[in-house]
C-alpha cells in the first residue's frame, strides 16, 4: 500500500513525487509514456527559474533522476480506471491494480486535433503536432503552422531552423502568444502570416501535398503548397479514465481549490489537467509541491 499514488510523470507529477518522498511518504508515479510528458517535446525553455536556457528532455531527466534519488517508485502503466472514494484508493492498470491512501492526478493534456478533413489520414505523413519531434524532416521545405498561441509561435520559430518558410495560419488578425514570442516571430524573415484564415481541408494521398485555406473575412479559398502542417490549436486533458466523475468540469479538466484538493477527500490534482492552470512548467511544479504537502496533512488526519 502506497501513501500516495501519482498519476502522470510530467513536471507536476515529478515535483509532487519529490516533495512526497522528502516527507517520507511511500510514493509511486504511474506513467504510460516517457518521464517529463509534454516537456519532452519542448526545446529552448527560457522561463524556468535558475536556467537561462534548458531543453525539455534535459529538464525532464533532471526531474526524473531527482525524484528517483529521493525514493519515488516509478511504474510504467496506463491507468484505465480508478476508485477514488473512501479508503484505500485503487488505480486499475492493465493486468494489475495499485492501492494507495491518497492520489495526485497529474496526467496532463495532449494536443487538440483541428478536425479538418484529411487531418487524421495524413497525420505522420505531413501533418504533425510536434515540431520538436518532426521539424528536422522538413529541411529546406515550406511548412505551415496552425494557431496563434504560445505553442504555435514558439514552434514556428523552432521550425525556421530547418524549413525555408513557415506560414502561420491564424483564424483572426492578432496573435494570442506572449509578446516576446510575437516580437521574435515578426522579426523573423522566414515566418509569414495568413491572417483571418482557417484550414478547410488537407490534401494528399500517400503524403500531404497542400492545404486549402479559407479566408474568413473575404470568404475566399486558396491552395497553400506546403510539405508539413504543424497543428497547435490548444490542448485537451487526459482524463478519459475519469469520465463521468464529479471532479471534472465540462471540458474534462479537474476542479480543485488552491490547495489542489478535489471534492473527494485524499484526491488532489496538479498541472495542465487542472481547470484553472497557467499551463506552464513552473505552475505544474508548484501545483505538484502544493498537492504533496497537502497530501501529507491529509494522511495525518487518517
Ligand atoms: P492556446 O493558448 O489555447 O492557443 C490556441 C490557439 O489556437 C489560439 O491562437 C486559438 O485562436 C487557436 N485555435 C483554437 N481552436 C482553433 C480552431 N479550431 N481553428 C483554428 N485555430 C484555433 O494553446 P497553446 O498555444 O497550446 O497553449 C496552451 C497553454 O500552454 C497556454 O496557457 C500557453 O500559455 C501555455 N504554453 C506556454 C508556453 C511558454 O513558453 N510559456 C509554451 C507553450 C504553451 P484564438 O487566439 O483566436 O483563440
Amino acid at each position: 500500500m502506497y501513501d500516495v499514488a501519482i498519476i502522470g510523470g510530467g513536471p507536476g507529477g515529478l515535483s509532487a513525487g519529490i516533495y512526497a518522498a522528502r516527507a517520507n511518504l511511500k510514493a509511486v508515479i504511474v506513467e504510460r509514456g516517457l518521464y517529463g510528458g509534454q516537456l519532452q517535446n519542448t526545446l529552448d525553455i527560457e522561463n524556468y527559474p535558475g536556467f537561462e536556457n534548458i531543453v525539455g528532455p534535459e529538464l525532464s531527466e533532471r526531474l526524473y533522476n531527482q525524484a528517483l534519488k529521493h525514493g519515488v517508485e516509478w511504474k510504467y502503466g496506463d491507468v484505465t480506471g480508478v476508485v477514488l472514494e473512501g479508503q484505500p484508493k485503487v488505480l486499475e492498470l492493465e493486468g494489475e491494480s495499485l492501492s494507495a491512501r491518497s492520489v495526485i492526478i497529474a496526467c496532463g493534456a495532449r494536443p487538440r486535433p483541428l478536425g479538418a478533413p484529411g487531418e487524421a489520414e495524413l497525420t505522420g505523413r505531413g501533418v504533425s503536432y510536434c515540431a520538436t519531434c518532426d521539424g528536422a524532416l522538413y529541411r529546406g521545405a515550406d511548412v505551415a503552422v496552425v494557431g496563434g498561441g504560445d505553442s504555435a509561435i514558439k514552434e514556428a520559430l523552432l521550425l525556421t531552423r530547418y524549413a525555408q518558410t513557415v506560414t502561420v495560419i491564424h483564424r483572426r488578425d492578432a496573435l494570442r502568444a506572449a509578446g516576446v514570442y510575437q516580437d521574435r516571430a515578426f522579426a523573423n524573415p522566414k515566418i509569414k502570416f495568413m491572417w483571418n484564415s482557417v484550414v478547410e481541408r488537407i490534401e494528399g494521398d500517400a503524403r500531404m501535398s497542400g492545404v486549402i485555406i479559407r479566408n474568413v473575412k473575404e470568404n475566399s479559398t486558396q491552395l497553400l503548397q506546403v510539405k508539413g502542417l504543424f497543428i497547435y490549436v490548444g490542448i485537451d486533458p487526459n482524463t478519459g479514465f475519469l469520465k463521468g466523475s464529479d471532479i471534472l468540469d465540462g471540458g474534462g479538466y479537474i476542479l480543485t481549490g488552491l490547495d489542489m484538493a478535489t471534492t473527494i477527500p485524499g484526491v488532489y490534482a496538479a498541472g495542465d489537467v487542472r481547470a484553472v492552470s497557467m499551463r506552464q512548467i513552473i505552475s505544474a511544479a508548484s501545483d505538484g509541491a502544493t498537492a504533496a504537502m497537502n497530501v501529507y496533512d491529509y494522511l495525518e488526519t487518517l
